[in-house]
């Protein structure tokens, strides 16, 4: 049974100034990202997921299990959509997809913000491709994933509160319109 890892920050822990600070990153991936991780190399011994990939764990496992797993793919996907060089708008497909689901880039980023902004405490708001409805926003509370509902995940943000708490306090709309600033469409794009 191989441990699951922490994988490695894309960006510089300081990269991503002055929209999330060096101290959230530090304890958002070193202190409860790493705990994900822990949590779930601790909870699957002796459970029929000691083989099990993340995916397969988020797709069949219940309780604390799912959570941890669920987590931690959550919060690697979640650095994966971030940049130093974010910002901007989709362009493509992409940017064709997005004015057909929603209207227009401002209206999407309209519904996606008001999305994250009312998730009633913990959870994470996406942009899923759904094989029948084409794209749409998803808010999950807590540790919920798309793909256990065969979803397919193009970005998220975290709003659980330590994701925006030092740098933001309760202004989690000033998080979100920040969180646009660093959203790198480049990677959206090549998921798409
Ligand atoms: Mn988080």
């Amino acid at each position: 049974m191989k441990n699951f890892e922490l994988p490695p920050l894309p960006f510089a822990q300081d990269a991503l100034a002055p929209h999330i600070s060096a101290q959230t990153l530090a304890f958002h991936y070193g202190k409860h990202h790493q705990a994900y991780v822990d949590n779930l190399n601790k909870l699957r011994v002796g459970t029929p997921f000691e083989e099990a990939g993340l995916e397969e764990i988020i797709r069949k496992a219940e309780g604390g299990l799912y959570n941890n797993a669920a987590q931690v793919w959550n919060h690697t996907f979640y650095w994966n959509c971030l940049s130093p060089q974010g910002g901007g708008q989709p362009t493509g497909a992409l940017a064709e997809a997005i004015d057909r689901a929603f209207g227009s880039f401002e209206q999407f980023k309209t519904q996606f913000s008001a999305a994250a902004a009312g998730l009633f405490g913990s959870g994470w708001v996406w942009l899923v491709r759904d094989n029948k409805n084409g794209l749409a926003i998803l808010p999950t509370p807590n540790a919920g994933n798309p793909i256990r509902d065969n979803k397919e995940p193009l970005l998220v943000i975290d709003v659980w509160e330590h994701a925006y708490y030092l740098d933001y306090q309760n202004k989690r709309a000033d998080y979100i319109s920040h969180f646009f600033d660093l959203l790198d469409w480049k990677a959206v794009e090549s998921r798409f």
